[in-house]
């Protein structure tokens, strides 16, 4: 099998050059850029099949970087932030990236998401099936496409997951370790703000009312009438 080609745009060198070596270790080829401008460049050139992004860059920022590799196709993203608030902003802006990690992270944790979300991004997609239609929100797993009220909303391929994972069993309460597991493909369940943080996308792209809290236990359908 051909070997994944991961791109890692850090400036805090320590960080990058320790990725590099445990990815590589790993059997991946590593390509590694130190700012914006030449993190665009290197993804141009290499084509990676995923993008560790650090969030501050010199140059321009990990936003920037994660809207100009997006333009023309998708890549996976995993962004790199210095704190859960900056996750939270992040979050708010509706960035797409697949998934966030704090600083500091264990390197082990980063190398077994790496690998969930490059088997996530493989994963033909199935016959699709019926389109699901909850009140004014419509999703259709065949064209994966949303639309709420007749208009079109655009969601990030994990996004779609989360959404027709949760919509498929609209009266079920699912817990963050079982949505972690179904939609990411953690095989373990990593403390973090992952699910809650594309939850939040989803609330804003589709409207709070969309999905509900169960406090201490996870998420479940809110059905719009
Ligand atoms: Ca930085």
């Amino acid at each position: 099998m051909r070997s994944h080609t991961i791109a890692v745009i850090e400036d805090e060198q320590t960080i990058a050059s320790s990725i590099a070596a445990r990815l590589g270790k790993e059997g991946f080829t590593v390509e590694v850029a130190g700012d914006g401008p030449s993190g665009v460049e290197l993804c141009e050139r290499t084509r990676p099949d995923l993008v560790i992004l650090d969030l501050m860059l010199p140059g321009f920022d990990g936003l920037e970087v994660c809207r100009r590799i997006q333009r023309d196709r998708h890549v996976p993203v995993l962004m790199l932030t210095a704190r859960d608030t900056e996750t939270d902003v992040l979050v708010g802006l509706g960035v797409g990236a697949d998934d966030y990690m704090t600083k500091p992270f264990s390197v082990r944790e980063l190398v077994a998401r790496v690998q969930a979300i490059l088997r996530r991004a493989q994963r033909v997609p199935g016959p699709g099936g019926m389109p699901i239609q909850l009140g004014d929100l419509r999703i259709d797993p065949g064209t994966r496409e949303v639309s709420r009220g007749g208009n079109p909303v655009h969601l990030t391929p994990i996004e779609f997951d989360l959404l027709f994972k949760l919509a498929s069993h609209p009266n079920m309460v699912h817990t963050r370790d079982h949505l972690l597991s179904d939609v990411w493909g953690y095989e373990d369940a990593f403390e973090g703000r992952t699910v809650d943080s594309h939850v939040g996308a989803l609330r804003k792209k589709l409207g709070a009312d969309v999905i509900r809290t169960v406090h201490g236990v996870g998420y479940a359908m809110n059905p719009p009438r």
